[in-house]
């Protein structure tokens, strides 16, 4: 494992994620809108998160900037790093593939949204969220770059944190106690292993 090679997993792991998406941007600009909790706050996450996640390391890939937070090169690592990306990519599938015309890129709900709590959704309720930390942390090992390697975790970690508790109040308010029942048996991004946590 080379330097250039673990640059390439980390665009690879871009790519796969953009033409994973293509289809379900298409389709949801199609599927009308019934309940959102967009507005300034989430295109703000929006933004930090994909400056953390694409912009600073496409740079780092591109030019090689910022320099000064460069250190050394661990084949082992970009190893890790590559597994835990071929695991975010097939997640990132499982979930679009589970949510289907439900998913949005922010907080919405859709006329006639379905509560799906099959598949990969059966025992963590953001399982999508999950690819993202897996792509975070594939990151980190893929880049050896302070700056370009640990934004995704940043970037993402903001969103995340920002996001989660507003985007189950939107899911309480539009599924009542259906979507209360699966958060008492479903963990958030890890399944829960010891019964309520
Ligand atoms: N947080 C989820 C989905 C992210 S996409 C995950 O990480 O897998 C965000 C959109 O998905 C929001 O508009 C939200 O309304 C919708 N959503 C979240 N969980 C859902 C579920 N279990 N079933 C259907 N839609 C869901």
């Amino acid at each position: 494992m080379t330097l250039t090679i673990a640059k390439a997993v980390y665009v690879l792991l871009a790519v796969g994620w953009y033409i994973i998406r293509i289809p379900h941007e298409r389709r949801a600009r199609r599927t009308p809108i019934s309940r959102s909790a967009r507005g300034a706050r989430e295109i703000a996450l929006l933004s930090i998160s994909f400056t953390g996640l694409g912009l600073l390391p496409f740079i780092y890939v591109a030019t090689g900037f910022p320099r000064f937070a460069n250190y050394q090169f661990q084949p082992l690592a970009a190893v890790i790093g590559t597994i835990v990306a071929a695991a975010a990519l097939v997640l990132f599938h499982l979930t679009h593939r589970a949510l289907g015309r439900n998913w949005s890129v922010s907080l919405d709900l859709r006329e006639s949204h379905r509560l799906v709590t099959q598949g990969v959704y059966r025992y963590v309720r953001h399982p999508m969220y999950s690819a993202f930390w897996l792509w975070a942390i594939a990151q980190a090992f893929l880049l050896p770059n302070f700056v370009a390697g640990l934004s995704g975790l940043i970037g993402f970690g903001t969103l995340y944190f920002f996001r989660v508790g507003q985007e189950e109040r939107l899911m309480v308010d539009g599924f009542g106690a259906e979507y209360s029942d699966y958060m008492a048996r479903t963990g958030r991004v890890v399944p829960r292993l010891f019964g309520r946590s």
